[in-house]
């Protein structure tokens, strides 16, 4: 059996389930409870919340058969990648191997992979089995909410992701959630530092969850999480460097960049979308429908791109 997204599995046509949007990415969950025990996800070693949960959406367990045969049909148009995300196996990754070499005996779309992985040597078997893109999620940027949120050392995920970015350029990614206390600042720095070393960054939004440690936490100002999308998109575009920001207590006031450069480089609203592996829109991991957005699904309405530039030109110095 196999865990899918209930947005894959109405795209897959395995339940008649109608969305309001559709994943362009076909998210698939290996295992049940992780190893692990991060305090934010229901998947955790102590969570109270069901196996079928993973964020805020509902994975429904299809047999391999089905899952199979849907994407063996689908249509590159619809799904343009598949992204299997993995609970930290009891049996570290052979499980794993397994079910990526049933992926890709089925189909030729390219295949991320989220997943807790142990050394160099577990990544190069993993590509060699044909995944694309692995992600080494950091999620906490800060070592001391790391050791307390996560458990270990963020220092040493962070050396693995780095070893693994050199060995395998431009194919790592890293999940960074914003929300557990950094600052702006501490946030676009690591951001930086890994744009540097290649590595693709997928930035979430901190969203409490019923069942977990965290549940009665406040996810981040939106405020400042627009900031934190504008700077990465800055950075990643190489549009400016990290050296031009300016931050006033931890928090960012200034980019750098004249208020009409700046308008400029953001008006096409991609830093406020979805940011991650080439066709990865996750929607509504972040948000309830009708809720806040943290990242847009789908290209923003000119519209929804006023509302955000105003937001962000009236919080920094331009
Ligand atoms: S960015 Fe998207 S496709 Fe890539 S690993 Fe993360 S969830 Fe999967």
């Amino acid at each position: 059996m196999i865990r899918v997204s209930v947005g894959t599995a109405a795209c897959l046509g395995l339940t008649t389930n109608r969305m309001d949007v559709y994943p362009t990415t076909a998210y698939l969950l290996s295992g049940n409870r992780c190893q692990m025990n991060c305090a934010f996800c229901p998947q955790g070693t102590d969570s109270n919340e069901a196996l079928s949960r993973l964020g805020r959406v509902t994975w429904p367990e299809y047999s391999w058969a089905e899952v199979e045969k849907a994407l063996a049909c689908v249509e590159e148009t619809v799904i343009r990648r598949i992204c299997m995300q993995s609970v930290r196996h009891a049996d570290g990754i052979v499980s794993l191997l397994g079910q990526i070499s049933r992926i890709k005996t089925t189909t030729n779309l390219s295949l991320s992979l989220s997943a807790w992985i142990q050394d160099e040597d577990e990544a190069t078997a993993i590509f060699a089995a044909g995944v694309d893109r692995i992600s080494i999620s950091l999620d906490v940027v800060k070592p001391e909410d790391f050791r307390r949120i996560k458990g270990g050392s963020l220092q040493d995920r962070l050396d693995l992701l780095l070893q693994c970015a050199h060995r395998y350029p431009g194919r790592m990614s890293t999940h960074l959630v914003c929300g557990f206390g950094e600052t702006e600042a501490e946030m676009l720095s690591t951001i930086d530092k890994l744009l540097r070393a290649e590595i693709t960054v997928a930035l979430f939004a901190f969203i409490p969850l019923r069942g977990t440690k965290l549940e009665n936490e406040q996810p981040p100002a939106v405020d400042s999480y627009r900031r934190v999308q504008a700077g990465h998109f800055l950075l990643r575009e190489k549009v400016t460097d990290f050296s031009t920001f300016q931050f006033e207590d931890g928090r960012l006031v200034s980019f750098g960049l004249p208020g009409k450069e700046l308008k400029l480089h953001l008006a096409c609203g991609t830093a406020f979308q979805t940011s991650g592996c080439r066709d990865c829109n996750r929607p509504y991991y972040n948000e309830r429908p009708g809720g806040v957005i943290y990242n847009y699904h789908h290209r923003l309405s000119t519209a929804e791109n006023a509302a955000i530039m105003n937001e962000i030109l009236s919080s920094v110095n331009i």
